[in-house]
């Protein structure tokens, strides 16, 4: 649940580049018809992965259920996304973080459910980045919510903000990954 984009801080899972998870992002996007759309809409998106993934549901609860300084976790037992009432409507008014924040849980259910489920057996070694869960879900959100051809050359930060309605934060980790 580390939303930085710094790696180290997930489990071990199978890894995935980020040519991989830009492939998983740009099949969502074209299965969703969104290839022209600037703006992901992580909120239609968690809808229509409830109707779509067998078993899948989200949950919006009231602050005190969760643990102190989280706002959405992925229950893999329960395959289901939990999310902070306030920090919900805070999405449906566009904020990036929360959006960010969100879709990251629900790129964990698209890409760890089984290993985050295996409890016993969850790889806490030092790993690779492209095999760590938390540098994956960054990524695949990042693809999802700033896909590449969307991009340009000379792009500010400002500006991607302003198209993709992501953070200020989130722009500027897309600038450097962009630039590479
Ligand atoms: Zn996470």
């Amino acid at each position: 649940m580390n939303h930085s984009s710094k790696f180290a801080s997930g489990i071990r899972v199978t890894g995935r580049s980020r040519v991989e998870l830009r492939d998983v992002a740009s099949l969502i996007r074209k299965t969703l018809r969104l290839e022209k759309c600037a703006k992901f809409p992580v909120i239609r998106f968690l809808e229509y992965m409830q109707r779509t993934f067998e078993g899948f549901d989200f949950e919006i609860v009231e602050k005190v259920e969760l643990p102190k300084g989280i706002y959405a976790y992925y229950n893999p037992i329960q395959d289901c996304v939990v999310i902070d009432e306030r920090f919900y409507a805070l999405a449906n008014q566009g904020n990036g973080f929360a959006l960010w924040t969100i879709l990251h849980e629900c790129a964990h259910r698209i890409l760890h459910r089984k290993q985050m489920a295996a409890f016993a057996r969850q790889d806490r070694t030092p790993h690779k980045p492209y095999e760590d869960s938390e540098w994956q879900a960054n990524t695949l959100v990042a693809e999802l919510m700033m896909p590449p051809e969307m991009l340009h050359d000379g792009m500010t930060a400002e500006e991607i903000v302003e198209k993709f309605g992501v953070s200020p934060k989130a722009a500027e980790v897309r600038l450097e990954t962009y630039k590479k």
